[in-house]
């Protein structure tokens, strides 16, 4: 999928036993979780002011060399964001200093997920809080556990009490005003979070992907379960839980799209889910082509899987240009017009031109950028048979992904909630200009990434939000923009 979903973050947290200045990590940690959120990002290492900055790490590290690496510390967290509006993307960075970061009760806090703000609301009625317009869901969560700990209560009896009214996702770290290291993942587990280990520096290791474990020689240890709560300080690290469920509700989204190929998740590797899912639209779809083709980046493994079963040759017709950053200047742009710009895939036409082109994609949400590939990048083509790794996408997401509103996805626009699939396909095949459309269905998705259905959220396809703990009031376009 070419279009950038607004709103899904990487957090990382670093503490080293042996006390060793963490800061390069964090830094190093965070540039491999870039894909999870260009627009900001933020450090806060202990004894030192939080740090955040716009656009991408690289570009502020360089330009601020020095500093950012005045700020050594032991231990410390770190996010990357993909803001949900144009103008706030500094003033909603995180991390997020909760209370006073010098006194007992303080802390710095750096969330992945979407929390229902009304419930969160409710827990601090009768707090000296004047009004919470304005006031985000994590900083919410934040200003509730802060009350909860001042009022004697632990981290884990924090959680636990506040857990009923914690509707939605949040995989998170927290550097307390102590110099302890906490995380956090939500019951169900709807965003990725693991554990791992850095020899060198004897540090333990949080963070949203293993890529970035990777990226910094750590080794990974194992997922952060969900309802755990873990908190690392000189003593080591201590693992509780605050609820525990059966059911878990783990994002595919994750894993077709949002997530690094490296990275595993559930004891599953991203890059062979994909693959997986590419030869499952093999034996749903086995069409006649010349050529397989992926749209990049994260279409690609599937492609691959696909030629493969169907001995059809995979082509990089359409390559991404890889010298035009995404960067500070796309917060420019109004998110909804960001899903437009095609304008860095670039088509080789040798590829493309008089021949039957299998295109591979991850998904389709507004439809604007499926119509231009099929339209304007892939003209030449004899014909364009598009199939897609993630089932239809109907419904809105309030677990993390800032899909549109409802009345913008494209298969609710054009088809409603109660269509069969071969109806869905045979629209969005006329809506896009298609020879053919074929969507993957749950069982396939469920089959490829290798977790029982039961394991997965799907709310976005199948309306089912029951691994919440109440139904979202779905937002129209004119609510989410206000
Ligand atoms: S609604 Fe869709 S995108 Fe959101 S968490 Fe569930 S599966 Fe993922």
């Amino acid at each position: 999928m070419v279009c950038s979903l607004r709103e899904n973050c990487g957090v990382m947290g670093i503490f080293s036993l042996s006390g060793y200045n963490i800061t390069p990590l964090l830094i190093s940690g965070l540039e491999a979780l870039q894909h999870r959120g260009q627009e900001a990002w933020g450090i806060a290492v202990n004894r030192h002011q939080t740090f955040k900055r716009t656009g991408i790490v690289s570009q502020a590290v360089e330009a601020e060399y020095k500093e950012v690496f005045k700020l050594s510390g032991s231990v410390g967290i770190g996010h990357v964001r993909y803001s949900t509006t144009a103008k706030s993307t500094l003033e909603h960075a995180h991390p997020i200093d909760i209370g006073n970061i010098m006194d007992n009760y303080g802390f710095r806090i750096a969330h992945n997920g979407t929390l229902e703000r009304e419930l969160l609301i409710k827990t601090l009625k009768d707090s000296n809080l004047t009004s919470c317009h304005g006031i985000t869901d994590t900083e919410l969560m934040g200003l509730s556990l802060h009350r909860l700990l001042k009022n004697g209560h632990s981290w884990v009896e924090a959680f636990e009490k506040l857990n009923p009214y914690l509707n939605g996702s949040f995989s998170l770290v927290i550097l307390t005003s102590n110099g302890e290291l906490i995380a956090a993942r939500d019951e169900r587990g709807f965003r990725p979070l693991c554990l791992g280990w850095h020899e060198e520096t004897s540090s333990y290791i949080i963070v949203s992907e293993s890529c970035a474990l990777e990226a910094i020689g750590a080794k990974f240890i194992r997922d952060i379960e969900p309802g755990e709560i873990i908190t690392i300080n000189r003593d080591g690290l201590k693992s509780e839980y605050f609820a525990h469920l059966d059911r878990h509700a783990h994002c595919p989204f994750e894993y077709t799209y949002f997530a690094h190929p490296s990275s595993r998740m559930e004891g599953i590797n991203v890059y062979t889910a994909r693959k997986n899912i590419g030869r499952i639209l093999a034996e749903k779809y086995p069409i006649e082509g010349d050529v397989v083709v992926p749209v990049p980046d994260s279409a690609r493994p599937a492609a691959l899987g696909y030629s493969e079963s169907m001995g059809i040759p995979f082509e990089e017709g359409l390559l991404k240009d890889r010298y035009k950053r995404k960067g500070g200047w796309r917060s420019f742009i109004e998110p909804e017009k960001r899903e437009a710009i095609v304008s860095n895939i670039v088509a080789i036409r040798d590829v493309i031109e008089g021949k039957r082109i299998i295109l591979i994609d991850d998904s389709i949400v507004r439809g604007t950028s499926s119509k231009i590939i099929v339209g304007s990048k892939l003209r030449g083509a004899k014909e364009v048979s598009l199939l897609l790794t993630f089932p239809p996408i109907v419904y809105p997401c309030y677990m993390g992904i800032d899909f549109p509103s409802q009345e913008e996805l494209l298969v609710y626009k054009i088809c409603g909630t109660s269509m069969n699939i071969d109806e869905i396909n045979r629209r969005v095949a006329e809506y896009i200009g298609a020879s053919f459309v074929g969507y993957n269905d749950t069982e396939g998705l469920s089959r490829g990434i290798g977790l029982p259905k039961n394991q997965l959220c799907l709310a976005c396809t199948t309306g089912d939000y029951s691994c919440l703990k109440r139904k979202p009031r779905f937002k129209t376009r004119d609510e989410m923009k206000s």
